[in-house]
């Protein structure tokens, strides 16, 4: 019989989310675990936000939206560009996915870092793509190194800034330069998930760096800062004539009722997300800081989550972690490190104190 699957669809493994606090109730019997791995909100989504969803509720039995129309013009009205170069994702995810299936064959290849997200090694090994790793250096995209990466059958790269998992980025200028460089076929998409984190006076936003080439797919989410993750709505801003490719492909009703109506809503709250921001910027100084007391180096961070070097096996801080009911989450490519969520006072306080008590 002939191969089921392809081989590069053979060497993927199941992407691995960080650990539901559920899980952790049901295996080890532990019902107050606190979840610092998936870079959620602590502070949940916002009230106008919950309370849009639940306005449409008696109407789940029709089909959402196929377009996003108000979605659509909501998020060109915030950004200023027009709505026919935003397209609608379920979650940044699948745009990050929509853009390899659109664009690439076996034929061309991908450029990304490593370690960045994992998704963009899945999507390029699911469609068949070649693709090269690049390694970070100081634990950020390295562009030069990128940019030498690219070879004339390079059709799309990303970058992650803030990177996940390390939470470093790359400067305006950096970028600026980079996107200027980069030959004028290849798409640069910009996933931008973490972007209402950053505090730093350099870090770029990339809607404002549309100018500086064609073919440049931005990606935001909201997911993180807005604490809809379990709704799945993202999106993307690009030209209308990417947007129009990737429309051509996507799935008809990719994201629901709820999560177009809650997404406005959260934007709408302005409140919620400054609370927020400013809730993640003090807790990850204050945190950092408290590690760095316990002799451990903390990556510093544009994100709501830091990379602390154990200076020992990641994967057994988190095993011992979890048998005192805090979940964070390791990494096989940065086997001496952990990630960790930001999360509010009270949960930080607990990691501090469980990883305090694992490490003497
Ligand atoms: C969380 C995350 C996303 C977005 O996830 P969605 O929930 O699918 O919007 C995208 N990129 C990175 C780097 C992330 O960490």
């Amino acid at each position: 019989m002939s191969h089921l699957v392809s081989p590069s669809i053979e060497s993927l493994l199941p992407y691995e989310g960080g650990k539901p606090v559920e899980e952790l109730a049901r295996e080890l019997g532990i019902s107050d675990a606190i979840k610092l791995a998936s870079n959620e909100n602590p502070l949940g989504p916002s009230p106008k936000a919950l309370a849009a969803a639940r306005a449409v509720l008696n109407d789940v039995h029709r089909y959402p939206d196929a377009n996003a129309f108000k979605l659509r013009e909501r998020l060109a009205a915030e950004h200023g560009v027009p709505m026919a170069d935003i397209i609608q994702g379920n979650g940044s995810n699948e745009l990050l996915d929509l853009a390899v299936r659109t664009f690439c064959t076996s034929e061309h290849h991908i450029v990304f870092a490593e370690p960045a997200f994992v998704v963009y090694r899945i999507a390029a090994l699911a469609h068949g793509v070649p693709f090269t790793a690049v390694p970070v250096r100081d634990l950020t995209h390295d562009l030069e190194a990128m940019l030498a990466a690219i070879t004339p059958r390079t059709r799309l790269v990303f970058v992650g800034n803030p990177n996940n998992p390390t939470g470093t980025y790359v400067s305006l200028d950096a970028l600026s330069r980079f996107l200027r460089a980069v030959p004028p076929e290849v798409i640069v998409l910009i996933d931008e998930a973490y972007i209402e984190y950053a505090s730093a006076a350099d870090f770029p936003d990339c809607l404002k760096l549309r100018g500086e080439r064609e073919r440049l797919i931005v990606c935001r989410t909201f997911s993180k800062i807005h604490g809809l993750a379990g709704l799945r709505v993202g999106y993307g801003v690009s030209t209308a004539e990417l947007v129009g490719y990737m429309n051509r492909v996507r799935a008809p009703f990719n994201v629901g009722n709820l999560g177009q109506v809650a997404a406005i809503a959260a934007l709408d709250d302005v409140e919620h997300v400054r609370q927020s921001h400013q809730l993640n910027l003090s807790e990850r100084e204050r945190v950092s800081a408290a590690l760095t007391r316990l002799g451990l180096s903390v990556t510093p961070s544009q994100a709501n989550f830091y990379l602390v070097d154990m200076k020992q096996s990641g994967r057994a801080i988190y095993d011992a972690l979890l048998q005192k009911g805090v979940i964070v989450r390791p990494f096989a490519s940065l086997p001496n490190s952990v990630r960790v969520t930001v999360g509010k006072p009270v949960e930080n306080d607990r990691f501090l104190k469980a990883l305090g008590e694992v490490l003497s």
